[in-house]
This record gives C-alpha cells, sequence and structure tokens, in this order.
C-alpha cells in the first residue's frame, strides 16, 4: 500500500452506466428494439474524483468494486485519469455498481427514462477499508464525500479526516431526509443543490433569496461552510464568520447536457481548495462554476468534465 500524500482523497462510489436509447420506454414483460447502446462511467465519488485530477492535483480514490468486468474497466479508467488506485478495492460478494438507463429519445427535451440502480460492491465499502487507508487520509489536503455508500462510511471517512485537520467537503447526495448531525459538525464545506437543501431543512427552494435562507439554517447546524449550487444561476455561498450569504453567478452559456453538473462543480472546488487554501471561498466557489459551466456544454458526465489544457490559465 502507498505511502503517499495525495492532495484530493474521495471517499465514494464508481457506477457503469448502462445506457440504451429507444423510441419509447418498454412496458412490463415487453421487450423493444433500441437504437444505440453505450456505457458510460459514473458515480459521483468517482465523477468528483476525476474532475480534480483533471485539473492537476494528485488524487487517490477510496472506493469498493466488483471482481468483475466492470470493475477491471473501471480501475482502468482511474489510471487513465491519474487517479490513484492502491485503495480501489475488488470484491466477490457484490458486483460493480451500475445503473440500468433506458432513455425515451423521442422526446428528448421531455427527458422520459426508466432507471434501475444497484448500488452493489459500493456498499461493502467500510471500516476495515478506512483503516488500511488511514496514511492517505491523515496526509490528505482536502477530502470529498457523499452518499451513495453506506452513510456510516461516508460519516467515519469525514469524522477520520476532522480528526486529522484535514478540510472536508461533504456533498449530501442523493439526500436522505434526518441526516445525522454528526455530518454537519464534521463537514468544513457543506455543498449541495437546490433539491437537496429543500430536503434536508424543509424549505421551499427555488430561487436566490430561498437559497440564502436554506444556507442560514445548515450552517446552524454545525458545519463551517455552506453552498448551494443553483443550476444557470451559478450558487450561493455562507460562512461561519460572516453574517450574510453571497451569491455568486455562473456564467451564461448554451447548455447541452448538465448531467454531472454539480459533480464537475465539487471536483473544481476540490482542486482549489488543495491547490489554493489560502483564496477566499466566494472565488472558488466562482472558479467551480466556471468550470462546471464548461461540462454543461458537452454531453455525458465524466466524458463533458474539462481538462486543465481546456481551461482558461487565470483559472489556475
Ligand atoms: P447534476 O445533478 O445534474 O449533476 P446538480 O443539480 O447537482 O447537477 P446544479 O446546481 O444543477 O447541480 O449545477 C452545479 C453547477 O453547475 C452550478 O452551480 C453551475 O456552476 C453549473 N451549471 C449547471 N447548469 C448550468 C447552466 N445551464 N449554465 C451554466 N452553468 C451551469
Amino acid at each position: 500500500m502507498s505511502d503517499r500524500a495525495f492532495d484530493v482523497v474521495v471517499v465514494g462510489s464508481c457506477m457503469t452506466d448502462l445506457v440504451s436509447q429507444a423510441p419509447r420506454l418498454p412496458k412490463a414483460g415487453e421487450t423493444i428494439h433500441g437504437h444505440k447502446f453505450f456505457i458510460g462511467f459514473g458515480g459521483k465519488g468517482a465523477n468528483q474524483c476525476i474532475q480534480a485530477a483533471r485539473l492537476g492535483v494528485k488524487t487517490a480514490m477510496i472506493c469498493k468494486v466488483g471482481k468483475d468486468f466492470f470493475g477491471d474497466n473501471y480501475i482502468q479508467n482511474f489510471k487513465d485519469n491519474d487517479v490513484h488506485t492502491d485503495f480501489v478495492w475488488q470484491t466477490s460478494d457484490a458486483a460493480t455498481g451500475a445503473a440500468s438507463i433506458t432513455v425515451n429519445d423521442a422526446v428528448p427535451w421531455e427527458g422520459e427514462n426508466a432507471i434501475v440502480i444497484v448500488a452493489g460492491a459500493n456498499m461493502r465499502l467500510g471500516e476495515e477499508e478506512l483503516q488500511k487507508a488511514l496514511t492517505a487520509i491523515r496526509k490528505a489536503k482536502v477530502l470529498v464525500c457523499q452518499l451513495e455508500i453506506s452513510s456510516q462510511t461516508s460519516l467515519r471517512a469525514l469524522q477520520m479526516a476532522h480528526d486529522n485537520k484535514v478540510r472536508t467537503i461533504f456533498n449530501p447526495a442523493p439526500a436522505i431526509p434526518d441526516l445525522d448531525f454528526g455530518f454537519y459538525r464534521v463537514s468544513d464545506v457543506f455543498c449541495c443543490n437546490e433539491s437537496e437543501a429543500e430536503l434536508l431543512t424543509g424549505y421551499s427552494v427555488n430561487n436566490v433569496e430561498d437559497a440564502h435562507q436554506a444556507a442560514q439554517e445548515l450552517l446552524r447546524r454545525g458545519c463551517t461552510a455552506v453552498i448551494i449550487t443553483l443550476g444557470p444561476q451559478g450558487c450561493v455561498v455562507l460562512k461561519a464568520q460572516d453574517k450574510t450569504s453571497t451569491h455568486v453567478p455562473s456564467t451564461a452559456v448554451k447548455a447541452v447536457d448538465t448531467t454531472g453538473a454539480g459533480d464537475s462543480f465539487i471536483g473544481a472546488l476540490a482542486f482549489y481548495l488543495a491547490h489554493h487554501p489560502d483564496m477566499p471561498l466566494e472565488e472558488m466557489a466562482r472558479r467551480a462554476n466556471q468550470v462546471a459551466a464548461v461540462s454543461v456544454q458537452a454531453v455525458g458526465t465524466q466524458t463533458s468534465f474539462p481538462f486543465k489544457r481546456d481551461l482558461p490559465a487565470d483559472l489556475f
């Protein structure tokens, strides 16, 4: 196992997306012909890690995949993106996490789809693996977690980082009601989107003004800073030392596919937190908005995430 120090360590999920495009969704018991099939790499943890790596920091992924074709393939994908894989474990007890997605492309603007997600090996990541990766967690500049693995494992990883003064970003996605308040106390940046903010606070979050209110409520629960992302409107940032939150607008672009925009934003935020630790959080958010705005102008999830070479030098 590696004793190297990493800038960004992500503890989270890997999912293989199996996408079929068809003229309509099949009914129960029915088989229909589709016209296109492709396999994509996804999972919020892996997406965020790969976005950070593409911006040029040393990253490591702590996760579990199956001992199967998709697991092998995913490990190669990490290597192709310069993500360290000593902490990517393979298990024979469950398959690599997968999402079977059928898209009705007769009405693409309606986005009609049917999705079955099987978390599989992601749920087998636990304390034992975190202990094996403890040195990497302790030496990291930034640790990032989400909720697509066991929430106990996410909380434990955040606690380990927090105890070792490693800065943490927690993305409570997919959101669960009654989130353990322990998550707030170990989050340096608690970063969620509008619908997650709504589910967690019980407030309706439909605009910038609502987001300011929801951010105050999330901050009261004990985190050091809150960011709520607002799609084309950018995000709202609130720090514990400030009384009021700041709206950080995004760049106006022609979006073609916003899938994974939130993960691109968080991966970029992790990059800035590791690379420019003293930069004001609002400036990190402004730059992360710009990285995510590039991702929405291309199709796919990881396929749309920009590399350092695709971005203006003043973002670095
Ligand atoms: P997803 O679930 O699709 O990954 P999300 O709901 O978690 O996304 P959003 O709030 O939609 O996250 O978007 C994250 C960030 O991406 C925004 O804060 C913004 O910076 C950027 N973004 C998203 N949509 C657009 C857009 N249409 N134009 C410009 N920037 C965008």
